[in-house]
């Protein structure tokens, strides 16, 4: 068992990391508790809720994007309202990262702001959306609209929870691991040596580090304003944009995609080193199998959907060398022209 360390200018977040940290760590938290999960979740881990969690306040939400919504959002806020919670309470996300993201934006608003703690049970919740204190719902269609940045005082990453999801949310997860391969010198050597990268043991283990990649990150950008943490969305323009165009979740199998293609174009401007790019698109391969577009033009066009690519430049952040990585600005019509020569 492992135990990182998030240091920002607003607060100080534990992660225990590790099998056996939920048994060694949920029973330590103490005070009112109230404990928000999702109706998938519940029917696993229902069980093991009651009895680590005796006497604390529960709100089930319908599994799914779809309840990432200021509805629900009140509906939480309501229930902890009803269930007397105190400034001293604590809020416990337990759960993907829907439930991570309504219920850290329920404890930021609760009172002005009580304790949360992060109980991520998908692997991308594990790697990614547990950490950083990034909380949001979804609002007039567009994702995340709404949120604040609230850091949790604790997270317990515990592998066990990953030996009941299904293969497509191992996938995803996946996805944003090999995105950390792309930008952390020692994710990306563990992936090249390991034989089945679909293994859970093997996920389980890696995990810490892609963790210990996102805590240095926001450690010194903690509200996304210097560039830096903007890193951390390789792979995404033209992966959200994939994910549009074919109208599936999959978040982590798009996000790979987008890196394929990006990868590509960074080629074709010589930005990086181009073995480096050939070792990452056979990484990528191994995950995922890469789609040929129909239609390039309509898929490139809803990149521009993408809040990060204001106007006509389409805004990219490519690697250049192991652990290292730079931005990419281009006018639309060169990405339009360089997708459809990677497309052919
Ligand atoms: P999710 O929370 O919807 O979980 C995916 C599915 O797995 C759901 O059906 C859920 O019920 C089920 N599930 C969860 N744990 C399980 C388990 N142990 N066994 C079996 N089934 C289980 O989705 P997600 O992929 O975890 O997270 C996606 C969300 O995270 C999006 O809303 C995205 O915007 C957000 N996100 C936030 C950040 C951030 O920094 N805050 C970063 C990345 C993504
Ligand atoms: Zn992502």
């Amino acid at each position: 068992m492992t135990d990182i360390l998030l240091n920002t200018s607003s607060c100080k977040s534990i992660i225990h990391c590790g099998d056996g940290a939920f048994v060694k760590y949920a029973p330590l938290l103490g005070g009112q508790k109230f404990l928000v999960t999702d109706t998938n979740v519940n029917a696993i881990y229902g069980k093991l809720i009651k009895e680590y969690f005796v006497g604390c306040g529960l709100y089930v939400l319908p599994a799914g994007e779809k309840s990432k919504t200021f509805r629900y959002l009140s509906d939480i806020l309501a229930a902890m309202a009803d269930a007397e919670l105190n400034r001293s309470c604590t809020v416990i996300a337990f759960g993907g990262g829907v439930v991570g993201d309504i219920a850290g934006l329920a404890a930021s608003l609760y009172m002005r702001g009580v304790n949360a703690v992060q109980i991520p049970t998908t692997l991308l919740s594990q790697v990614d959306s547990s950490v950083g204190g990034k909380t949001a719902v979804d609002f007039k269609n567009i994702k995340n609209l709404v949120g604040t940045f609230y850091q949790p005082s604790e997270v317990i990453v515990d592998p066990l929870f990953l030996k009941t999801l299904p293969p497509r949310e191992i996938r995803c997860g996946l996805g944003e691991i090999i995105k950390y391969a792309a930008l952390d010198k020692v994710v990306y050597s563990k992936l090249l040596k390991e034989a089945n990268i679909f293994s859970l043991d093997f996920l389980g283990s890696i995990v810490p580090d892609c963790i210990r990649h996102k805590v240095r990150v926001v450690s010194v950008d903690e509200r996304d304003v210097n560039g830096i943490r903007k890193t951390l969305n390789l792979g995404h323009t033209t992966g959200h944009a994939a994910e549009l165009y074919y109208r599936r979740k999959s978040h982590g199998e798009f996000v790979l995609i987008g890196m394929y293609y990006e990868l590509h174009i960074a080629e074709k401007l010589k930005i990086g080193d181009v073995k480096y790019y050939a070792e990452l698109r056979r990484l990528i391969e191994r995950a995922v199998k890469i789609p040929v577009y129909a239609d390039i033009e309509k898929a490139a066009g809803l990149a521009k959907m993408d809040k990060k690519n204001t106007g006509e430049s389409i805004s990219l952040v490519v690697p250049t060398s192991e652990g290292e990585s730079t931005e990419l600005k281009l006018s639309f019509d060169e990405y339009v022209r360089l997708l459809k020569e990677v497309n052919q």
